[in-house]
């Protein structure tokens, strides 16, 4: 666990000559939120930096062209790539194909193939939209959490899994399960990012209740030992939907499972107004990530130019970050969306009375101007 700790903590400054980013689009306004962020890494060509860029087909349109949510070219060129920069996936139409051809398995298969264990999800509140929160703007002000959660095993991937009938009626089952590596590893990734930011780890569980939790609080336990300086608590899971409503500024970085954490970051992505604004990343060992909006294809607004940007446009700042580890490039991304947002442009999900309602590609074109 040493070497993933290193690697984490010290990301391979050499960066490549070009780098290859595998490019997915996917389905409803997928195309129309990647076009934008396309336009902000065609901005850094421009400027010298070196970027090839190959597009795929994943989820619905990965089985409407190629019979397959997670078509075996795009698994190719995604496994080649340095990183890969994701839309979203999914839509009404597909609902009633056969599971394994959902597009949902196209995008759980993928981050399974990379092993993209570790899921990073900021939730940061601009103060221009602290109005657009749910909460009132004085519990949500200068609210800045990064919840890891890890993304690879879990109850969404544990097994025996299934439905079927016993004594003359259907079940359902699912087992939650992670092996201690499972746990090590994505603990280091949230101690080092603590190490970045606030130094407050909290790490959120059901010990009192599951097994799995009781070696999950174990484990971190253990890894804390590494990292003296940075001030471990634990929650209860239940308590930490609570927490999170209630005083959301407590927290500085939230670990945690993948059933807790796909329902708590949704939560926390509340906080900060909008789906259209929150990035992700997931990470392998190596730094090696997939970038992607946490929000859906949102079928409903799909083809209208209306879908929010920032969202894909700031996973490409959190690519330079983590991936390239090339933090200029990252805050001259994230700086250029703080200035399309103070000076008033909104897209329909974040429009407040005063702003300046703009659609999604020229949200694209304003930050490529603030760039
Ligand atoms: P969703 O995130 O697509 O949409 C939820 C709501 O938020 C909708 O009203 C939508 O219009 C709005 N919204 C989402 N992104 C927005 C943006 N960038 N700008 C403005 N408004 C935005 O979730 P859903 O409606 O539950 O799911 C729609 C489809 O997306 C389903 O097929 C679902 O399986 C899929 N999905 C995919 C992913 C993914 O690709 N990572 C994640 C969640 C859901």
């Amino acid at each position: 666990m040493k070497t993933s700790e290193a690697k984490f903590r010290e990301p391979q400054g050499e960066r490549p000559k070009a780098v290859k980013l595998a490019v997915l689009p996917g389905d409803g306004i997928g195309p129309e939120i990647v076009a934008q962020a396309v336009k902000v890494l065609d901005v850094l060509k421009r400027d010298g930096a070196k970027i090839e860029m190959e597009y795929g087909n994943i989820g619905g349109i990965g089985y409407d062209r190629e019979g397959d949510p997670l078509p075996e070219s795009t698994l190719k060129l995604s496994k080649q790539a340095d990183a890969v920069l994701l839309g979203a996936v999914g839509g009404p139409q597909y609902d009633t194909l056969d599971r394994p051809l959902r597009p949902e398995r196209g995008l759980l298969r993928i981050r399974k193939e990379l092993n993209l264990f570790a899921n990073l999800r900021p939730a940061l509140l601009y103060p221009e939209l602290a109005g657009a929160s749910s909460l009132k703007p004085e519990v949500v002000a200068g609210l800045d959490i990064m919840i890891v959660r890890e993304l690879t095993s879990g109850l969404y991937f544990g097994q025996p899994r299934g439905i079927e009938i016993r004594k003359g009626e259907r079940v359902g089952f699912n087992t939650m399960f992670y092996s201690e590596s499972e746990i090590r590893r994505v603990a280091h990734i949230a101690f080092a990012i603590a190490m970045k930011r606030g130094k407050r780890l909290c790490s959120v569980e059901k010990a009192n209740v599951l097994e799995c939790s009781e070696l999950w609080r174990e484990v971190v336990a253990e890894v804390a030992k590494r990292y003296p300086e940075v001030e471990l608590s634990t929650m209860y899971v239940d308590n930490a939907a609570m927490q999170l409503v209630r005083n959301p500024k407590q927290f500085d970085v939230i670990v945690t499972s993948n059933l807790f954490g796909d329902i708590l970051s949704d939560e926390a992505s509340m906080l900060s107004g909008s789906i259209g604004m929150l990035p992700s990343a997931s990470l392998d060992e190596h730094n090696k990530g997939m970038y992607e909006p946490i929000h859906g294809s949102a079928p409903d607004i799909a083809g209208r130019d209306i879908a929010n940007p920032l969202a894909t446009i700031l996973s490409v700042a959190m690519m330079y970050r983590y991936t390239f580890a090339e933090a200029a490039t990252a805050d001259r991304i994230e700086n250029a969306v703080k200035q399309v947002i103070a000076q008033g442009y909104r897209t329909s999900d974040i429009w407040t009375a005063g702003g300046t309602k703009v659609s999604c590609s020229a949200m694209g074109d304003a930050v490529v101007a603030a760039m």
